[in-house]
C-alpha cells in the first residue's frame, strides 16, 4: 500500500520553478530518500508533505487523506512528524524533561499542558519519555541538561522528541550535518534499526551524505532543477546516467 502519494507538485516562487511536477510515491515502512544538488527543490518538497506551502497545482495525500490545504498541526495530527535541521530543544531542562513534555503536549493536545501539575501524574508520560531516550541511545543521560549534550547527542534528543509521538511518517531533514564521522555512523546505525511502536514507521530522508543515503535508503529519488530525474533502489540510483549527469560537478555520488 502506498502510505504516501504525491501527484504533479508544481510550485513556483517570483519567477523560479522550485518544482515542476513532481510526483513520488511513498511505501509504507520503507525508508526513502530524496537527494539533489543544492536548490534541486528537495526543502520545498519537505514543505509542501508537511503543509508548510501550498503547491500551485499537484495533489498529495497520505493514508488516503488529501494533505492540500492542511496546516501543519493537522497534518501533524495524522502522524507525521519532521525532524528540522537545528534542533528545536529547551536548553536549561533535562533531556527526560525535554521528553516528556513533548509527550504531554502529545496526550493533551498541543501544548495545553501544565508543567506544575503534581509529578506523580506524569508518571506513566516519565517512563515512556525514559524509554524512548533508552531507545535512542541517551539513556545514561536522562538527568543531563539538554545544552550539555554533544551536537551528535542533540540531534539523538530531538530524534527522541519525535518519536515519543510514535509518528507513521518520520520526515528527517539532513539527519547528520554537522556531525563528526563518528557521530555520523552511529545516528546512522541508529536510524536504520529505528522501528515505530507499531513497526511501521515510514521515514523520509533528505540527505548530503551519500554514504548515509546508500546504507538507509530502499528507495531514492533524484530532484534537479525541479523535477524527478529518477526514482529507483540505490544499485539503480547508482548507475544511472542522468544522476551521473547531474551531479557532475556537484555532490559526489
Ligand atoms: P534544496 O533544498 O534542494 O537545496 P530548495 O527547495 O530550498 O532546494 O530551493 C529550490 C529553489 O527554490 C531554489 O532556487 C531556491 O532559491 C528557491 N526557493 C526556495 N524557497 C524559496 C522562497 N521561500 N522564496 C523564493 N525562492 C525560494
Ligand atoms: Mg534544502
Amino acid at each position: 500500500m502506498a502510505l504516501r502519494d504525491a501527484s504533479g507538485i508544481t510550485k513556483h516562487f517570483a519567477g523560479l520553478t522550485a518544482l515542476d511536477n513532481v510526483s513520488l510515491t511513498i511505501e509504507a515502512g520503507s525508508t526513502h530518500a530524496i537527494i539533489g544538488p543544492n536548490g534541486a527543490g528537495k526543502s520545498t518538497l519537505i514543505n509542501v508533505l508537511t503543509g508548510r506551502l501550498v503547491p500551485d497545482y499537484g495533489t498529495c495525500s497520505f493514508d488516503g487523506q488529501s494533505l492540500i490545504g492542511r496546516p501543519p498541526h493537522a497534518i501533524n495530527q495524522l502522524g507525521i512528524t519532521r525532524v528540522f535541521q537545528t534542533p528545536e530543544l529547551y536548553n536549561d531542562m533535562s533531556c527526560l524533561e525535554n521528553v516528556t513534555i513533548a509527550g504531554l503536549a502529545r496526550r493533551d493536545g498541543s501544548f495545553r499542558f501544565n508543567l506544575f501539575q503534581a509529578p506523580k501524574r506524569l508518571g506513566p508520560e516519565r517512563d515512556h519519555a525514559a524509554s524512548v531516550l533508552e531507545k535512542v541511545g541517551l539513556g545514561r543521560f536522562k538527568e543531563r541538561e539538554a545544552r550539555l549534550l554533544s551536537r551528535g547527542d542533540k540531534r539523538r534528543l530531538e530524534l527522541a522528541i519525535c518519536l515519543v509521538h510514535d509518528p507513521k511518517l518520520l520526515l528527517l531533514d539532513e539527519p547528520t550535518a554537522g556531525m563528526s564521522h563518528h557521530e555520523t555512523m552511529s545516528t546512522t546505525e541508529l536510524l536504520r534499526d529505528l522501528k515505530g511502536e507499531h513497526r511501521t514507521m515510514t521515514k523520509i530522508v533528505i540527505e548530503h551524505d551519500m554514504d548515509v543515503v546508500f546504507a538507509l535508503a530502499e528507495r531514492i529519488t533524484v530532484l534537479h532543477q525541479g523535477r524527478t530525474i529518477a526514482s529507483d533502489t540505490p544499485e539503480g540510483i547508482r548507475n544511472n546516467d542522468d544522476v551521473q549527469e547531474a551531479y557532475l560537478g556537484g555532490a559526489e555520488l
